[in-house]
């Protein structure tokens, strides 16, 4: 792992760094970069500029880790609000949600996990749309896998995300290719050991392309989450020889992540969702893209100093 990315990783994980930055007068303009605001009315917001630039959406209301019965709850009402909203606003058709098990009581107990994502995708049934598991570290995948397939014996519309750093997601990848099944296929946000993942970059970006071919033969609805121009390139001339429709798949990317490949994908006539995340726990989610790209960071830096 590059050293930046680690170094980055481990102030994430920091409290003494989370309070400072946090609390520092961070330019609003770089937060909003990557992030839509704090609230369920911020949210939508940048949902419907979107949606009217021919974009579909995925929210993430942001938050992770969850210890507390408490704020567990609190995330799925801010998810039952935000669900209210979209529907209130004609925005479901292209918005769905995506919710991260560990916000929601994965890590106190999986029964509270299932009853609260049970929660939420009954509400986004009534909204019409969807909702995706994101996945987490690689401790939580046989957990996450499960309570996906009981969700989806009730609303079998419910997404699952699968990481292409893991050795095990190209068996994952044929198991979930199925009619009907929604799959995320990314490369992996956390740091992971070897023993489960690929260390080597290029090694990640192999199996990617090995997992999406498995999901592009296969009948389920594949979501190509990635901003790596070579792999879009790839796929695309997959789908395309595979007799892959646009609209029988979609590509993926971050609020805020090459906006213009974004627009361009979607005005060539791809379906094109971007993840928004919002909330007031915006902090370890900023860290993540900073390491992921040290030229953010430097953008970053810049804007704490000049305290715009
Ligand atoms: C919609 C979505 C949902 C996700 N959900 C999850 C999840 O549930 N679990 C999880 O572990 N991870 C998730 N991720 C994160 C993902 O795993 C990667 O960490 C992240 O997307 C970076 O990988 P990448 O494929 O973009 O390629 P990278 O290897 O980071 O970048 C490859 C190339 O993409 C281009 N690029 C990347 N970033 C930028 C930038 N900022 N500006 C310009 N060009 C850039 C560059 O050409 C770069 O060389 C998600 C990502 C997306 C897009």
């Amino acid at each position: 792992m590059h050293p930046l990315r680690s170094l980055i990783l481990a102030a994430a994980g920091n409290d003494v760094i989370r309070r400072q930055v946090a609390t520092a007068p961070v330019s609003r303009d770089v937060v909003r970069r990557f992030v839509a605001g704090e609230t369920t009315a911020d949210a939508i917001d940048v949902t419907r500029e979107l949606v009217a630039r021919g974009l579909n959406v995925t929210l993430d209301y942001l938050g992770e880790d969850t210890t507390d019965k408490a704020l567990a709850e609190q995330t799925v009402q801010a998810y039952l609000d935000l669900l209210d909203g979209l529907q209130a606003d004609g925005l479901a058709k292209h918005a769905e949600v995506s919710v991260k098990l560990s916000a929601v009581g994965q890590a106190l107990d999986d029964r509270l996990a299932v009853e609260n994502a049970a929660r939420i995708c009954a509400r986004a049934e009534q909204a019409g749309t969807t909702v995706t598991l994101d996945m987490e570290d690689h401790t939580t995948t046989d957990s996450t896998l499960r309570v996906l397939a009981e969700l989806r014996a009730t609303w079998p519309w419910v997404g699952a995300v699968l990481q292409s750093y893991l050795h095990r997601t190209e068996l994952d990848s044929a198991r979930l290719a199925g009619t009907g099944s929604r799959v995320r296929l990314c490369k992996g946000a956390y740091a992971e050991p070897p023993e489960v993942a690929y260390p080597d970059p290029h090694q990640v970006d192999l199996s990617y392309v090995r997992c999406a071919n498995v999901l592009l033969r296969g009948d389920g609805f594949p979501m190509f989450a990635t901003h790596d121009p070579r792999l879009v390139e790839i796929i695309g001339t997959r789908a395309d020889s595979l007799g892959r429709k646009p609209g029988s798949f979609e590509f993926q990317m971050l609020y805020g992540i090459r906006p213009d490949e974004q627009t361009r994908l979607a005005d060539s006539g791809h379906t094109v969702r971007v993840y928004v995340p919002y909330g007031v726990q915006w902090y370890g989610y900023l860290m993540r893209r900073l390491a992921e790209r040290p030229a953010n960071t430097a953008f970053f830096l810049r804007a704490l100093v000049s305290r715009k």
